[in-house]
């Protein structure tokens, strides 16, 4: 009777009081829950101050009060006392679910579910704009709110500096701009795709995603999305008298939900783990197809699979079905060289050296995406200089290969997040997949690894024509049934 009537007053404490509209529920005072949050971090002894660092990498010392801004959008000066509030939405789980979560930088282990806010869930059917503008509109006045604000920590007033978590397309929603498969695909700068017969000149303008670390996109500011939410008042581009060029919307197509400087739009260091670690794998496939033809690169799939399993030691199922820190990464490219040997059994040496030379490149660089304690300056720099060779090295090594938006982000943002905020993993999405209870990282990472060994059903693969060459090396028999997927 004691807990009930226990749990019946922490409900109505304001950390936890949620309403609903109807539609979706949240808590009604968000700064409550954050400032419970930090007060408890503060008396357990694990609240750690977090300072931004300056070019020259050093940190920058606060030393002011906070006592409001006028602007959300503008982040606090580095001179202002501040913590480190990452907000975050996710659509997954059980029921088809859209989550918010609120996660605090200021502390070891920011991910960890007891250590982050529930904000607020909401029915989710589909991604369309106006279902997501619905929700905005319940959250963005509280999170500018909190940035005009700050919160109490400890009886002084800080300042909160916001970042942005979360997977690509709710990430790009947040601005307008419509994800991966527009002409200008990244978040943070203005690269295109790639350089077709049409668009030299504006390749030469804005930058080219497949020239690898020398993109040269020209990087988003906050003043654009601003000048775009004023000019999408009254509907998208779509519904303008005379919709806006590319060269002026630079691929933000509607009105900007909620504004935040570019920079402090975290590089989703989870969703680069998984899904650079899929395209990698799937690259070996393609090694084979490219060389040998269909059959030998299934026989190669089927065998990757096995040594997957058996060599490297992870599963699809039940290994990958509950939420991780990216672990099963973690561990498959730790044991990467039983995947080189297998495919230097497929295709010429050149090749296989140059995908061992990246498997050992990209074994060095993913725990800097994990680690949520400080890089050094010098980390920071071979950060930099390791993901640039992967990237690039791919590049010169396979003709078909292809930057996708996340071996981009890696290459030309990733480490520039990391040398202002000191670490990637401490601002990770991590935080709310943990909130899935059977979805989340692991269920992303069987979906991934359900699509390699589906590779060769797929039309899409395309290929420059080339005639396959018989091959002596013995193809190893077929799998047993239960690695079958459908
Ligand atoms: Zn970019």
């Amino acid at each position: 009777m004691a807990l009930r009537n226990d749990l019946k007053k922490a409900a109505t404490e304001d950390r936890n009081r949620t309403t609903s509209d109807g539609a979706g529920a949240y808590l009604v005072i968000p700064r409550a829950a954050v400032e419970a949050l930090i007060f408890y971090l503060r008396r357990q002894d694990q609240f750690v101050e977090r300072a931004l660092r300056g070019a020259d990498g050093l940190e920058m010392v606060a030393t002011l009060l906070f006592d409001g801004q006028v602007s959300a959008g503008c982040p606090p000066s580095s001179a202002i006392h501040d913590v480190h509030i990452c907000f975050g939405l996710d659509k997954g789980g059980l029921i088809s679910s859209c989550k918010a979560v609120l996660t605090c930088a200021n502390q070891l282990h920011p991910s960890s579910r007891g250590n982050s806010i529930l904000y607020g869930l909401f029915p989710c059917e589909k991604d369309n704009r106006a279902a997501f503008a619905c929700i905005a509109e319940v959250y963005v006045p509280d999170l500018d709110d909190l940035r005009t604000g700050g919160v109490d920590v400890s009886g002084s007033r800080r300042a909160v500096t916001l970042i942005k978590i979360g997977e690509y397309a709710f990430m790009t929603s947040w601005v307008g701009h419509e994800g991966a498969s527009i002409l200008m695909p990244c978040l943070w700068c203005t690269a295109l795709r790639r350089r077709t017969q049409q668009n030299g000149l504006m390749v030469d303008k804005w930058g080219n995603m497949q020239n690898g670390s020398r993109a040269r996109g020209v990087p988003r500011t906050r003043d654009h999305f601003d000048r775009m939410a004023v000019a999408y008042t009254d509907g998208n581009n779509r519904k303008r008298g005379s919709p806006m060029p590319l060269e002026e919307n630079l691929s933000i197509e509607s009105r900007p939900l909620l504004i935040i400087d570019p920079t402090h739009v975290s590089p989703m260091p989870l969703h680069l783990t998984l899904g650079i670690t899929g395209s990698f794998l799937r690259l070996g496939i393609e090694a084979v197809y490219f060389n040998e033809g269909p059959e030998r690169a299934s026989a190669y799939a089927m065998n990757l699979s096995m040594t997957l399993r058996f060599g490297v030691g992870v599963t699809p199922k039940p290994y990958f079905g509950r939420a991780l820190e990216g672990r099963q990464c973690q561990t498959i490219a730790r044991r990467l060289s039983s995947v080189v040997e297998l495919l230097a059994s497929y295709v010429p040496a050149e090749e296989a050296a140059a995908y061992s030379a990246a498997c050992h490149t990209w074994a060095e660089h993913l725990p800097v995406l994990t680690r949520t304690g400080d890089s050094s300056t010098e980390d920071v720099t071979a950060f930099q200089a390791g993901t640039a060779r992967f990237v690039d090295g791919l590049c010169r090594a396979f003709p078909w290969f292809t930057v996708t938006h996340k071996l981009h982000v890696l290459c030309c943002h990733a480490s520039k997040f990391l040398r202002r905020f000191g670490s990637l993993g401490r601002y990770s999405e991590q935080g709310l997949e943990v909130w899935d209870e059977e979805g989340g990282f692991g269920e992303l990472l069987e979906a991934e690894f359900a699509r390699l060994l589906a590779l060769l059903q797929d039309q899409r693969l395309t290929w420059p024509e080339k005639s396959w060459t018989s091959s002596t090396t013995t193809v190893l028999p077929p799998p047993p049934p239960m690695l079958r997927r459908g």
